[in-house]
């Protein structure tokens, strides 16, 4: 039975929160992808890390593939957001299957900087989480005897570079901020010569959104993420909270809402990750104020404006 909490009075919604340029731009593609070529449709790997996401295009016909030999040859595949290894373009093309690429321009660029390391015969230190998508891709495009991926300040301590050679070094785009400022941190002072790319791999989107949450904890006594667990920028905002000492709880959908996390609680914020479409928070927001009619609810104002990305050719 659920306990009654007359304490919660207030509501605070991050801003910015929920979909990135590189997400949206994702989605449209698969809808102007449906809209030309109808089903099937394939779609390799999950389009973006939502599961609303991918129920709801599941339920317009789009079948979602983690191999392209599961589809026949001469078929439409729209490659994710988190970026496609190298091999994949060539395996698709020997199979005449039609590439439609939602890429992330901002994960694009990395592949470019992977590239141009290994053709320099840059030893290549990859920061991130070993075996996300993104990860996969991005590696394929180093060379494999220049790849060292480091997941954490540890794996720093383990590396073996040849001092005597160049060393550069790459991150997924959705770390977090802080986690990975230590790592770089901790490469440099070992091998002090190692090259930057040239701009922060990390993306706008993934920095903005642990901003605000730092700026949510600051009126807060607990926070809410929705986002779903394979997705890695809404597992670090749940991180970003907990660090700040702020309890926190990350939520695919409304029903996984625990109304007992809210006990003794006054001011609740919320977010979401950048793959969270704006009906997730909405469903939480009409959930809550059903149980708690009386609470305040507060936005704050730092949208993004203005980043989009361009559609590809479908
Ligand atoms: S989180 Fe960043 S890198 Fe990933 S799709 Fe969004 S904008 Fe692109």
């Amino acid at each position: 039975m659920n306990f009654i909490n007359n304490k919660l009075e207030t509501i605070h919604l991050a801003s910015p929160q929920g979909f990135c340029a590189g997400v949206a731009s994702a989605i449209e593609i698969v809808d102007l992808a449906l809209e030309k070529y109808g089903t099937p449709l394939y779609v390799r790997h999950h389009i973006v890390h939502n599961t609303t996401v991918i129920k709801d295009f599941e339920n317009k016909g789009v079948t979602f593939i983690e191999q392209l030999n599961e589809v026949p040859p001469n078929s439409v595949v729209v490659f994710s957001a988190h970026g496609t290894p190298p091999d994949e373009y060539k395996l698709a093309k020997e199979r005449d299957i039609k590439i439609i690429d939602a890429t992330c321009p901002l994960v694009t660029k990395i592949h470019r900087e992977a590239v141009r390391f290994s053709k320099k015969n840059v030893q290549t230190v990859l920061i991130g989480h070993n075996g996300h998508q993104e990860m996969i891709g991005t590696s394929g495009y180093v060379n494999a005897d220049l790849l060292y991926i480091v997941e954490n300040e540890s794996d720093v301590e383990k590396l073996n570079l040849n001092p005597d050679q160049p060393i550069g070094f790459l991150t997924q785009t959705t770390l977090s901020v802080d986690d990975t400022k230590n790592i770089i941190k901790k490469l440099k002072e070992r091998y002090p010569t190692i090259s930057a790319p040239p701009k922060a791999d990390i993306c706008y989107a993934t920095t903005n959104r642990q901003e605000a949450v730092k700026d949510l904890v600051k009126n807060c006594d607990i926070i809410i993420v929705c986002g779903s667990r394979e997705s890695s920028n809404s597992n670090r905002l749940k991180e970003t909270a907990k660090l700040k000492g702020v309890e926190s709880y990350i939520i695919d959908t409304v029903d996984e809402l625990d109304i007992n996390w809210l006990k003794d609680k006054k001011s609740l914020g919320i977010t979401s990750g950048a793959s969270v479409p704006k009906k997730v928070v909405d469903n939480l927001l009409a959930k809550l104020t059903s149980v708690f009619p009386n609470v305040q609810i507060h936005y704050l104002n730092n949208a993004e404006h203005g980043i989009k990305f361009p559609i590809p050719n479908i």
